[in-house]
Parts: structure tokens; C-alpha cells; sequence
């Protein structure tokens, strides 16, 4: 079988949990087995997993779940995995995925692949495919452990909820006592946080002066986007370091990428050339950008980017 760890941050499941479940459904039929999903700690709405095509969804649950601790996760999804004798275990390729993935796939004695953006080839071994040397090549792997171990790049399979609700088994795992307290957690309230971000409005050093940020601000506010940055942006505290993307910063596959003032140097292209879309507006017709872009303004960012925005704001009243 296949199983599915479907991540739920504050008992909240988000897209990375249902591309999961909908990738992992789609390797089981594949392999003519069943998916299960398994969610810990606190979850809401976890039967929901059944429209993404978990066949069961299983729950364990404990104080010592509701916080993330990559060690006792571990621990209880290897212990699941076993129980259920898994061949193949997903992850999503999140902070909490990746900190998980390589401590399960030692408790299993598994071959691990991280950051997988294609369903494998199965006919004749487990062949898993990722973008490698900041997306200009794409690897081919073939995992030949008995128990197989992938977590998935966010945006690489769109959920799929044609499927119906199931209840909820309590999988009875005791989790083992944390190495790690946490003290506090403190999140990021009211923005889409930019790994699940569907449009991505950017902004580099051609913006000149954090002040200036307002009409980046009134862009994305019109498109419902969570903003971001070049790291010189981050690394001048003109913008929080959260924003910052690329090679060293977060990588993002949005929709809707929208750079502003960004020259496109390599290293911020390797963490946002795998957007659907990318929109660049920039005054130097030579920027490098523009070789990466579906779409391209050339021109002042100043006068553009405001008249982007109207255009938006019209189009979104007429519609
Ligand atoms: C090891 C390493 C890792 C790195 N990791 C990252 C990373 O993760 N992310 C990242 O972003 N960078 C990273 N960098 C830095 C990267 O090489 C570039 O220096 C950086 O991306 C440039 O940022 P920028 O495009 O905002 O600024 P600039 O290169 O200064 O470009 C500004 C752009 O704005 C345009 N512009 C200026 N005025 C206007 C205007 N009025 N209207 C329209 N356009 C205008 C200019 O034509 C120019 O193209 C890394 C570098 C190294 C060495």
C-alpha cells in the first residue's frame, strides 16, 4: 500500500496535504494497491482526504503530535509504515517534509528521493524523477529498496477532490517522548504563505527605496497575491526575510509569478522558474529576465506597475 503522511499545521490541512494524497492515490492505482493517508495530532475535517483519493484515513493522536517534532514523527510514521507494511511513503516537500523525510527513510531501510515533481514510472522498478543544478536538469532516479520513500514538490500535481469522504480509523502508535520543547510557535497570520501561494508578486533593487513597496503592496492586494522579494531586498531589511526567493531563499512554483524591477540573475530564476506564469517588468530590454518570461513589459516599474493595478481593479469590478 501506499501511505500518505498529509501534514495538518494547526490542525489545518493545506494544498500541500491534498497534492499528496492525489499523487499518492495516483502511484497506488499505478501499482494496483490502495492509498491511506495518516494525519497527526489535531486535524480538522480529516475524512476529507477521501475526496483526494485516500481509501482510508487514519489519525493518531496525542499532545505530543500537536507540535512538530521531526524526531517523534518520524518515530510514529515509520511505526505506521511498518504496521501497514507500506511499500512506498509520500511526504510533501515542505520544511516539515523535508526535516522528516531522511529520519523515516533510515528507520525504514528505505531509498529516499526528496523533492519528486513527476508520478514515477513503475513498470520494471520505481523511477522517480526531479529538477536538479537549480532546475536546468531534470534527474532520473531509480529507488530499489523494498520500501520506497518520496516527498513531493509543492505544485507538481493539482489536487484532485473527485472522490468521497471516509471515516477516520484511530491508528493506536505511542509516540516517544520528545528530545525537543518547544516554547513558542508564532505565525504568520493573514497572507497565503508564499510556498502555497497561487500568484506571487515580486520586487528586487529596482525599486530603489523600501518606501516605494506601496504599489508592489496594491498589486498584489488586487490579485489576492502574497508578495516576495530578491534577496539583496531581504538582505537590506527592505524587506522581511520570509519574502526572499530563490536559490538560497524559498522556492516557489505559483501560478502567477510577477516580477518587478528584478534583473533574473540565476540564482533567483533557480527558485522561481518553475512558475506557470512569469510576468517581468523591467526598463532594460536586456535583462536577463526576459529570457525566462511568458510575458515581458519593458519600462519605467513606476508607471507600470500602477496601471497594472487599475487595469486589475477595472477588469475585476467588470467581472
Ligand atoms: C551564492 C549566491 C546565492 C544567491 N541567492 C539568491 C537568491 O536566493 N535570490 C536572489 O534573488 N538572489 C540571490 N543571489 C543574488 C543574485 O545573484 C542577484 O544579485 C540578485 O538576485 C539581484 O537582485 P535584483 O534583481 O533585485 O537586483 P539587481 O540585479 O540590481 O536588478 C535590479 C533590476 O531592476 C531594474 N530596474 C531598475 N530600475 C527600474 C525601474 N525604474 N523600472 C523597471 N526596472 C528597473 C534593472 O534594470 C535591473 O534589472 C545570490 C547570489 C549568490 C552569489
Amino acid at each position: 500500500m501506499v501511505l500518505v503522511f498529509a501534514e495538518s499545521p494547526r490542525g489545518q490541512f493545506k494544498k500541500a496535504a491534498f497534492e499528496a494524497v492525489t499523487f499518492g492515490k495516483k502511484v497506488a492505482d499505478q501499482l494496483g494497491t490502495y492509498c491511506a493517508a495518516i494525519v497527526l495530532g489535531a486535524a480538522q475535517n480529516a475524512g476529507d482526504l477521501g475526496r483526494y483519493g485516500a481509501s482510508r484515513v487514519l489519525q493518531v493522536s496525542g499532545d505530543a503530535l500537536n507540535n512538530i517534532d521531526s524526531q517523534v514523527y518520524a518515530a510514529v510514521l515509520a511505526a505506521a509504515a511498518k504496521q501497514l507494511n507500506a511499500s512506498v511513503v509520500v511526504l510533501s516537500h515542505t520544511s516539515t517534509g523535508k526535516t522528516i523525510a531522511g529520519r523515516l527513510a533510515v528507520r525504514l531501510d528505505a531509498g529516499l528521493v526528496s523533492g519528486v515533481n513527476a508520478l514515477p514510472e513503475t513498470g520494471g522498478g520505481f523511477k522517480v524523477k526531479k529538477s536538479v543544478f537549480s532546475g536546468k536538469a531534470i534527474a532520473e532516479y531509480d529507488i530499489t529498496s523494498a520500501v520506497k520513500v518520496i516527498s513531493l514538490m509543492g505544485n507538481a500535481v493539482r489536487p484532485d477532490a473527485s472522490g468521497s469522504p471516509v471515516s477516520v480509523e484511530t491508528l493506536d502508535i505511542a509516540a516517544p517522548a520528545a528530545r525537543v520543547k518547544v516554547k513558542s510557535v508564532k505565525t504568520q497570520e493573514g497572507t497565503v504563505p508564499l510556498p502555497e501561494a497561487e500568484v506571487v508578486v515580486s520586487a528586487g533593487r529596482g525599486m530603489k527605496d523600501p518606501g516605494n513597496w506601496g504599489i508592489v503592496e496594491d498589486l498584489a492586494a488586487a490579485l489576492g497575491a502574497t508578495t516576495a522579494c530578491s534577496r539583496p531586498v531581504a538582505d537590506s531589511h527592505w524587506r522581511p526575510h520570509h519574502e526572499h526567493v530563490g536559490q538560497t531563499g524559498i522556492a516557489i512554483r505559483p501560478n502567477l509569478y510577477i516580477a518587478i524591477g528584478i534583473s533574473g540573475a540565476i540564482q533567483h530564476l533557480a527558485g522561481v522558474n518553475n512558475s506557470k506564469t512569469i510576468v517581468v517588468i523591467n526598463k532594460d530590454p536586456e535583462a536577463p529576465f526576459f529570457k525566462a518570461a511568458d510575458y515581458g513589459v519593458v519600462g519605467d516599474l513606476f508607471e507600470v506597475v500602477p496601471q497594472l493595478t487599475e487595469a486589475v481593479k477595472q477588469f475585476k469590478a467588470e467581472h
